[in-house]
């Protein structure tokens, strides 16, 4: 094969989805040709990035998919099997389905990563920009508040409070365990043996605020996605201001 016909192989190649036979031919030619050498390097150091760091894309990438998914494919002319030989009419289709699967995965990670990113963004934004953060930490500043703790019964998760002296609760409940859609977290105050619902938080709560008086403890469970009146299950976490 010349230079030409075996660059169209790099790819490919770099990302180990060759023939062994055709492997051997672009060994060969590698050793004999810098400019391909590089080409393959450049390639690996692509998809390494892009598996591992979550890095931008290069410049050209998306391209050069694009380019790729596009291509006409060269190798699905008709060829009479009896002319060419069976060897021939099969090898090409075999190729481009592997650049096709090796673009196709260059694109999926891509996908994935952006939206990893975009919903971290999302995130962070939200905390940013939620008012309930805000009125979270003024209370928490403010020397008329109590601020209370609720912890798991093996001490590894603590939620911080706080209760205004006008009796509204404000609790940061992002520290625990995101639920299933169909499940929440409900909100519990302590009268007596009893606990009277306070709210459902949903299943990934972040800071919720509740009517605190007349309790001062508090206790979460973990329920059914609307709620319960009455609960059964221990408590995930429990403390209180007394
Ligand atoms: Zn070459």
């Amino acid at each position: 094969m010349t230079h030409e016909e075996i660059r169209e192989f790099l790819g490919v190649y770099a990302l180990d989805a060759v023939d062994p036979d055709e492997r051997i031919v672009v060994d060969r030619h590698l050793r004999e040709c810098a400019r391909c050498r590089a080409e393959v390097q450049d390639h690996r150091e692509t998809a390494a990035m892009l598996a591992h760091t979550g890095g931008d894309a290069p410049d050209g990438v998306w391209q050069r998919i694009a380019d790729s998914l596009e291509a006409p494919p060269p190798g699905l002319r008709l060829v009479p099997v009896d002319a060419a030989g069976p060897r021939r009419s099969r090898r090409l289709p075999q190729v481009m389905l592997a650049a096709l699967a090796a673009a196709a995965l260059v694109v999926a990670v891509l996908v994935i990563q952006v939206r990893h990113q975009e919903r971290r963004i999302d995130e962070l934004q939200t905390a940013l920009h939620d008012p309930l953060t805000q009125v979270f930490q003024a209370a928490l500043a403010d020397p008329d508040s109590e601020v209370f703790e609720l912890s798991s019964a093996d001490g590894r998760t603590t939620l911080r409070g706080v209760v205004t002296a006008d009796g509204t609760g404000y609790l940061r409940a992002s520290s625990l365990p995101r639920l299933a859609r169909d499940r929440t977290y409900q909100l519990w105050g302590a009268a007596g043996d009893r606990l009277i619902s306070l709210g459902v938080m949903g299943p990934r709560p972040g800071i919720v605020s509740f009517r605190a008086e007349p309790y001062s403890t508090f206790a979460i469970t973990e329920e059914v996605g609307a709620g319960v009146v009455v609960t059964t299950n221990h408590p995930i976490v429990a403390g209180g201001t007394a």
